[in-house]
């Protein structure tokens, strides 16, 4: 028999109601999560439950889980990457980034993307499914169980969905996440250490202004006019930027935050003094911080990055013209951090 519900992806308080309603101890729930959250793989392990709750929850709930994982660690600067492999043969991938500030993982929401920007190695080996919100907490769940083992006091501060997929369109499921790993009984990362990357789903941008999550979010602009967008970015044939931008500045006044937006530098492409002026032109008066990105190779595309100093000549450029825009430092070189590399070398 299929087991109804997804542990992993409850609120505490679903769990309670579902334990009430079968008459069975829902006091328990935060026993319960504090198992989850320790990574347990099983009811088994729950070891200050007796065996017959135990018996009793596996026969309500399932645990989703990853079955291994392979993790590259770079030489350069101790970037974690993972790769973790679903039980239907999905990958998925995930990045531990070390700063001063502390931990921060970068995390996929899609096995896949079907967006198809022509800069991205995610998008190549095709769109399999969403993930659950449980499967998008698992890979915190995992990459804490792996870290705890070294270290008993490792703990994730600060959550970037910029990973595989394109969290908008996986709209319900990321919702359900990140109120997850906020709630004390889980990880309780506060909202404001959390950032979603989208390409610019523009419908879903209005939904999450009125979900009350007051997350950093940012654009995935990359185009300085919307010809070259839509060249770069098929989304922008369905959203176009000037309706982009508009929203961008409703969401701004609706909730008060900041908007970032990231520009992957091609070199020839989108970096000569024209986009430079062009940007200007775009975000200026918006409250924002653009990110540059020397766009990472990779094996499908002929893009590449400009050298360092014509990334620092674009970027003063855009300085000179009133912009708040700094060179993000790419991490994790040594071991293809770019979202999407190795899933898509395994899947061949
Ligand atoms: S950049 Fe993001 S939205 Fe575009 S294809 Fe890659 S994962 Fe999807």
């Amino acid at each position: 028999m299929t087991k109804p519900y997804d542990l992993r992806s409850l609120y505490p308080e679903e769990v309670k109601e579902i334990l009430k309603e079968k008459g069975l101890e829902a006091w328990r729930t935060d026993q319960i999560f504090s198992w989850l959250e320790k990574g347990v793989r099983s009811f088994e392990e729950m070891t200050n439950l007796s065996k017959k709750l135990r018996e009793e929850l596996d026969e309500l709930f399932f645990i989703s889980n990853m079955t291994d994982a392979d993790r590259l660690i770079s030489k350069i600067d101790g970037t974690e990457k993972y790769l973790f492999t679903l039980p239907d043969g999905e990958y998925v991938e995930s990045v531990l980034l070390s700063y001063k500030h502390g931990y921060s993982v970068c995390l996929s929401t899609q096995a896949g993307c079907k967006m198809g920007c022509s800069f991205c190695a995610s998008t190549k080996a095709g769109f399999t499914r969403d993930l659950s919100a449980g499967e998008i907490l698992l890979q915190m769940v995992e990459i804490t169980r792996i870290k705890r083992q070294d270290d008993p006091a490792f703990r994730i501060g600060h959550l970037v969905l910029m990973g595989i997929g394109e969290p908008l369109d996986n709209y319900d499921n990321v919702i359900r996440f990140l109120r997850l790993c906020n709630r004390k009984e889980l990880f309780g990362i506060s909202f404001r250490n959390m950032s979603l990357s989208t390409c610019g789903i523009i419908p879903r941008i209005r939904d999450l202004m009125q979900e009350d999550i007051p997350l950093t979010l940012s654009i995935s602009l990359h185009a300085s006019n919307s010809a070259l967008r839509s060249k770069l970015m098929p989304v922008n044939r369905r959203y176009p930027l000037k309706e982009l931008l508009a929203v961008c500045k409703e969401y701004t006044r609706v909730t008060g935050r900041r908007i970032s937006f990231e520009y992957a530098l091609i070199a020839g492409v989108n970096d000569t003094p024209k986009e430079a002026r062009e940007l200007i032109g775009l975000l200026s008066g918006f409250m924002n911080h653009l990110n540059l990105i020397p766009v990472n190779p990779t094996k499908e595309t002929s893009f590449t990055p400009g050298t360092r100093r014509a990334v620092e000549a674009f970027a003063q450029s855009l300085q000179r013209g009133g912009l708040n825009a700094t060179v993000r430092r790419t991490l994790g070189q040594d071991i293809e951090a770019a979202c999407g590399q190795l899933r898509r070398e395994k899947k061949h």
